[in-house]
């Protein structure tokens, strides 16, 4: 394909390559499609975004006029997952967890092919400055193994944590049992204060009594239904929170649970329970685990 308007400045025309065409031949905008929604805000006002996954996008179909057909769009579609003709490296799940402590670069895998006698780990920093000294690197094989031992490790102290959970799920259990018992009894007690109200009234629309008796006991009947309201407010909310320890506690022993020994570095597990690894200069591992911590995110 070619664009002969677009001709350079010494008068050839460039042809196409094939990252172009890829990206129009992936690109669900030339069927007339506008999607929307591709990311979301990590919290409300902050500026860190998330991509949604693709599944997950707004579409508006037939939005504009589209340049491609459906039909002849299936045909050429590389749309579907596991059909994208992009290039996939032999990729390695402690790619992009890696980083140099030496300088702090992250660290790319070099695979056996050609000259790579060995599995490696290196330093990027040389690549991207074109420096000939290499920072740091490490054997591909020793890191992975080295890796596995220390989540091993981790998993099996957390393993014995989790044990203890157990008691810690059933006190959380009994302070929810606590609440919800709370709870009921204040909507009951409303109930019955409702009731009373009601028949105050009908006896005082019937004149068995007096205005101002009939005053001062629904305005009594009234501040003790507000009061009980508050009451019920702030235990649910305190059974929220409590609902909300509960079930990460539970969560949290179910993944040590789950991966209490692992014999491989999946890309899954490294997904799960590995946020950054330091390689340094004189091959120690520092690692900067994904566990919660008492509920909460690790820093
Ligand atoms: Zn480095």
């Amino acid at each position: 394909m070619r664009c002969p308007e677009r001709a350079e400045k010494d008068g050839r025309v460039r042809a196409w390559d094939n990252v172009s065409v890829r990206a129009v031949l992936n690109n669900r905008f030339y069927l007339g499609e506008m999607a929307y929604g591709k990311s979301k805000r990590k919290s409300a006002g902050s500026k860190a975004g998330i991509d949604v996954p693709m599944e997950e996008w707004k579409v508006i179909p037939d939005h504009h006029e589209p340049l491609v057909i459906p039909e002849d769009y299936e045909k050429v579609c590389l749309f579907h997952k596991g059909a994208d003709t992009a290039r996939k490296g032999e990729k390695n799940p402690l790619v992009g967890k890696l980083f140099c402590g030496g300088c702090g670069y992250s660290m790319t895998y070099k695979p056996l092919r050609g000259k790579n006698k060995y599995r490696r780990y290196e330093c990027r920093k040389h690549e991207v400055l074109q420096i000939r000294s290499r920072c740091t690197y490490f054997n591909a094989d020793l890191l992975e193994e080295t890796v596995l031992t220390m989540l091993n490790r981790e998993l099996m102290v957390r393993g014995d944590a989790a044990k203890e959970n157990q008691s810690l799920i059933s006190f959380q259990k009994s302070c929810i049992a606590r609440l919800e018992k709370k709870i009921t009894e204040c909507r009951g007690r409303k109930k019955q204060l409702q009731a009373e109200a009601d028949a105050l009234y009908e006896s005082y629309a019937f004149g068995a009594a007096c205005a101002v008796s009939y005053r001062q006991k629904a305005d009594s009947i009234k501040e003790q239904t507000a009061s009980l309201s508050a009451e019920e407010e702030k235990h649910g909310k305190e059974l929220e929170q409590l609902q909300e320890e509960y079930r990460r506690t539970e969560e949290d022993m179910k993944q040590v649970i789950r991966y209490s020994h692992l014999e491989v570095l999946t890309q899954e597990v490294v997904d799960i329970f590995i946020k950054k690894i330091y390689v340094l200069k004189d091959k120690r591992v520092e690692t900067q685990w994904n566990f919660r911590e008492n509920g909460k995110e690790t820093e």
